[in-house]
């Protein structure tokens, strides 16, 4: 028997020291409450960083998993298996936009794939060799591999990795003019926006805004890219996110929730680029494994049900309405912001920087949560969330709230 403090010395001895995790030991899960080594016992608002989507321990996941293990674990796409052909089947079907799917095994992946399609795609156009450009968004976050920190256009995810792949432009996010400047040169083969940005604050599009990108798009000739990692796959009340935008894009990547925790990403293509990338132009060893692809399978139709998006509304509700409470109490949150069960509460400036702090605090009155920068709490919990877990969550949050108001005096 290890105790925690053995295993987070192993951590600290043994692990690229690139996280700091809080000092506890998780072991077990159900719903959105799990367990330490210690045996005590938390409410979980973070669900894994918004991947959780059906809480700990689905037993439909699960069953999914364990019957799939039994059978076949890996082919590599050599040879076909039928999960991740299903997978793909229901993911166009579910999509409304797609033709092709890519299966990969993570955000960044996906993203990568994306930004190698684009290229493709714009490679095979013909017309203007200099269409090389990908437009993002400051506040962004696409992923950690060297193309995705590039197209993730924070300074703090790029400085000391240079050089950076080149054929990135930064314009501001929901400033439409700016936009508009950056592709008037002809130069742009695409832009790819979340719609509503996590890491970088839990900023969502502004009505219109992507309305606006897309027309900009089909004016220049340009790919509208849409990263739904965070906030696809029914977080915000509907399967996809840009549903509630009225636009139709080219290219989704998603990943996080897909697998409901089992690490899985997809790369959805429209018709405009789904034949753009032919035989032997990209691949990945594990990507459509069938283990992932099962139990994506029935993340998918589960996340996909009219039960979760009435849940996520009704939560959203009660999350917002508990929020705006101890707002009135402490005074701490100039705004809570965000769509469905993806929501930022944002630290009035004398209050700026704090948020790693409360964290801490949430951490000792046994809630799991997550910050967004040093300035906003994020609040991404299962999408099936009860009542009383919701409930119990906020009354945890009072707490910590409380220690953290008297400690920072
Ligand atoms: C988490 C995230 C990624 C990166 O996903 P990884 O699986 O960590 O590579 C990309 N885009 C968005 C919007 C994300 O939230």
């Amino acid at each position: 028997m290890s105790t925690a403090a053995d295993l987070i010395a192993l951590a600290q001895r043994h692990v690229l020291p690139v996280y700091r995790p809080r000092e506890l030991v998780l072991e077990r899960g159900n719903g959105a409450r799990v367990w330490d080594s210690e045996g005590r016992e938390y409410v979980d608002l973070s669900a894994g960083i918004a991947v959780c989507g059906l809480g700990h321990n689905d037993p439909d996941l699960v069953a999914a998993l364990v019957e799939q293990a039994g059978k076949l674990w890996h082919t590599s796409n050599v040879f076909y298996s039928e999960p991740p052909l299903r997978l793909a089947a229901e993911l166009v079907e579910a999509s409304g936009f797609a033709t092709r799917t890519f299966l990969c095994n993570s955000g960044a992946e996906a993203n990568e794939a994306a930004i190698k399609l684009v290229r493709k795609w714009a490679t095979a156009q013909g017309r203007n060799p200099d269409r090389r450009v990908i437009v993002t968004a400051r506040g962004s976050f696409h992923g950690r591999t060297l193309a995705a920190v590039t197209a993730t256009a924070q300074p703090k995810y790029q400085a000391g990795y240079e050089p950076l792949p080149g054929g990135f432009r930064y314009v501001d996010f929901n400033d439409v003019a700016q936009l508009e400047a950056a592709m008037a040169g002809g130069d742009v083969a695409a832009v790819m926006l979340e719609p509503v940005q996590g890491e970088g604050g839990v900023m969502p599009a502004a009505d219109g805004y992507l309305a606006a990108v897309r027309a900009l798009c089909d004016r220049h000739e340009a790919l509208l890219v849409l990263d739904e990692i965070q906030c696809g796959m029914g977080r915000t009340g509907t399967l996809f996110a840009h549903t509630q935008d009225g636009v139709v894009p080219d290219i989704v990547t998603l990943a996080k929730a897909l697998g409901g925790g089992f690490p899985i990403g997809a790369l959805l293509a429209g018709p405009k680029v789904a034949e753009a990338m032919q035989f032997g132009d990209h691949g990945t060893t594990f990507g459509g494994n069938p283990l992932a692809a099962a139990v994506a399978r029935v993340a998918l139709r589960k996340l996909a049900s009219p039960e979760i998006a009435t849940n996520v509304a009704r939560q959203s509700r009660a999350l917002r309405d508990g929020l705006a409470a101890l707002d009135a109490e402490f005074g701490l949150f100039s705004e809570v912001r965000g769509r469905g069960l993806m929501l930022g509460a944002v630290l009035r400036p004398e209050h700026a920087g704090q948020a790693g702090a409360i964290l801490d605090h949430a951490a000792r009155h046994r809630l799991l949560m997550l910050q967004a920068g040093p300035d906003v709490l994020r609040f991404v919990p299962a999408l099936n969330i009860t009542d009383a877990d919701i409930a119990e969550g906020l009354a945890r949050l009072r707490a910590a709230l409380a220690d953290a108001v008297v400690a920072a005096g």
